[in-house]
């Protein structure tokens, strides 16, 4: 994080007003080569396009992520680390989530085989 890129993270767009804005200074920083744009993902998610581009800062090697917000308050703009972590934490959740499941048929066989 320099002041070439970001230094701020945004978790999510609230509002078209703030993509917009933001659009607008990260396309001013990839003009002036303080950004390059290293990879671009498009995957088809439930029945929406997503878009992932990947940038580079030219300055401090940070490197970011950008959902673009297909509708109002979707789409976020994060540091790679960060949101790889939040998508790691999202796969422990259904781990868990699947563990909770186990130990509740568990229970109701054991409750059936000696109830
Ligand atoms: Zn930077």
């Amino acid at each position: 994080m320099c002041d070439n890129c970001f230094t701020t993270e945004i978790l999510k767009f609230e509002s078209q007003k703030q993509w917009t804005n933001f659009d607008l200074e990260l396309t001013q920083k990839l003009g002036q080569e303080k950004l390059k744009q290293i990879r671009f993902n498009g995957r088809r998610v439930e029945g929406n396009e997503q878009f992932q581009y990947i940038y580079k800062c030219m300055t401090c090697g940070q490197e970011w992520e950008l959902k673009e917000p297909h509708d109002h308050g979707d789409g976020y703009f994060l540091k790679l680390t960060t949101s790889r972590n939040l998508a790691t934490r999202q796969l422990n959740n259904r781990q868990l989530a699947l563990l909770v499941l186990i130990l509740v048929i568990v229970f109701v066989i054991i409750r059936v085989m000696f109830g």
